[in-house]
């Protein structure tokens, strides 16, 4: 696509732009299961303003615009005292969960090598569940991932992360809740560990750590999980989840300060405006953290705590169609809002199409170290005004898979593809694969069983190579006219 030579009207670029998202998850309505993090229209449209507001503000300086130093200061005090953390915790705004992550573990890192120089690649404990984000900021921070068995209920096991630490170990992590599976790590007995081993504990409230006081208010009951669990060095709790903040809003949290020196990039080494940033980016849009501000203002603790019950109310709603439908199952009680259901006589990856065929979005996980493949679902505050709806298209789509044929994708990969090395993946045999799952070439397609089932079969680092390619293929410039 070329810059068009004289700009078009407003009016045309929105209504194209309409266009385009024509073919997205709908999730305004309701409909989306994942991905989406809605608390309805108010929250909305203040999120909004104050982002629109704050746009062109730049946080590379908060010298020049010390109204952002201001906001993220009170950001970060409001999540310490909705967290009750003690004296001294402090934090910052980040772009994400995956940016609050990154900059724990290289805190972690740096404070690790100052005392064990020698230690290349220093080692980071996750339990089985712990999200990808760990895995990604070892292969950015060159550190040694280093995954350990869960329990039977998908919790972290503290017996294996205690055997797994040793002397190059620099981070133990938690999760509060993982997401797969919505359970709440024993945060208290890995912080037993961190003390015993002395080595720090992160615990990843990313998506749930806003919501677990409200779900204890209403009887949930697991552990503690935040700074008052001794142990626990670092926390970190997205604000653009379960805090309806608009995309683009995070927060990491250290119990010491002295800590985040490590955190924090200085160059005075070069001809320009001296750099001091604080996070992963240097010129940043005021927009996410204005909009966080604004929202967690505007909604207030009550304004929470009625979107936390319909999310409560809901989820117990769901689970009980869950075990009333023949042929699904959840994997576990989930703790929160988030939960995981298979089926031990229908394809889960088939009965995901049939729901995408009846317009909802629901989300499928493949099977991982004793978590068998299966549906993953964030219940939303909306969508207690879905759920029976939802839980009948569930029935009608569980009973439509049963119909549909399975098993050829991950059969034929099996078989073809076993013993075959993760590096030696070519564009040919990757050709090949593509269209044991019934597609011709790099495409988003409308049924997506065959792909999932095929991916399912294969080990991950193959499972890795196929997505790489898959996605290296798939972004390709749009050129010309
Ligand atoms: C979403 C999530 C992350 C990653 O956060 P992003 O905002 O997607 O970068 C990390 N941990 C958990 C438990 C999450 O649910």
């Amino acid at each position: 696509m070329r810059i068009p030579e004289q700009g078009l009207t407003a009016e045309e670029i929105i209504a194209t732009l309409e266009g385009y998202r024509g073919g997205d998850v709908p999730w305004q309505s309701g409909r989306a299961w994942a991905y989406v993090y809605d608390p309805g229209e108010a929250g909305m449209a203040i999120g909004k303003r104050a982002f629109a507001m704050y746009l062109t503000e730049n946080a590379l300086d908060p010298t020049a615009f010390p109204s952002l130093l201001r906001l993220e200061n009170e950001v970060i005090g409001m999540v310490a005292d909705h967290l009750d953390a003690p004296e001294g915790v402090v934090g910052n705004f980040t772009s994400g969960g995956t940016e609050s992550i990154f900059l724990a573990c290289k805190v972690a890192r740096d404070h690790f090598r100052e005392r064990h120089p020698g230690v290349a690649r220093p080692r980071v404990i996750l339990p089985y569940t712990a999200h990808a984000a760990f895995e990604k900021a070892s292969w950015y921070l060159d550190l040694e991932a280093v995954r350990v068995p869960v329990d039977a209920s998908f919790r972290a096991d503290p017996d294996a992360v205690r055997d797994a630490v040793d002397d190059r170990t620099c981070l133990i992590v938690g999760s509060a809740p993982s997401y797969a599976h919505g359970v709440v790590d024993p945060i208290p007995a890995l912080g037993q560990v961190a003390l015993e081993k002395g080595v720090p504990l992160h615990v990843d409230a990313c998506v749930g750590g806003f919501m677990l006081p409200y779900f204890r208010r209403f009887g949930a009951g697991f552990p503690d999980f935040d700074f008052s669990v001794p142990g626990v060095t670092s926390l970190s709790v997205d604000l653009h989840k379960y805090a309806f903040a608009p995309k683009g809003a995070s927060v990491v949290l250290y119990r010491d300060r002295s800590w985040r020196r490590h955190q924090i990039y200085a160059c005075a080494g070069w001809s320009g405006y001296t750099i001091v940033n604080t996070t992963v980016q240097s010129t940043k849009s005021g927009g996410p953290l204005a909009g966080a501000w604004a929202v967690l203002r505007h909604i207030g603790d009550a304004g929470y705590e009625t979107l936390m019950r319909r999310m409560y109310e809901a989820t117990r709603r769901v689970c009980d169609g869950i075990r009333a439908i023949d042929g699904l199952r959840l994997l576990v009680e989930p703790d929160t809002n988030l939960l995981a259901f298979t089926s031990d006589e229908v394809s889960v990856f088939h009965i995901v199409d049939e729901m995408k065929a009846r317009n909802w979005y629901v989300q499928p996980q493949l099977g991982f170290a004793g978590s068998k493949e299966n549906i993953h679902l964030s219940v939303n505050p909306k969508a207690d005004g879905w759920v029976e709806d939802m839980l009948a298209d569930l029935r009608a789509s569980t009973e439509a898979a049963r119909q549909l044929p399975s098993g050829h994708a991950a059969a034929f990969v099996q078989q073809a593809f076993a013993g075959v090395d993760a590096t030696s993946l070519d564009e040919t045999t990757f050709a090949q694969m593509l269209g044991a799952a019934g597609l011709d070439g790099v495409a988003l397609p409308e049924r997506m069983a065959g792909i999932n089932e095929m991916l399912d079969a294969l080990p991950p680092p193959l499972r890795e190579r196929i997505l790489i390619e898959f996605l290296n293929q798939l972004f390709v410039p749009s050129r010309g006219a």
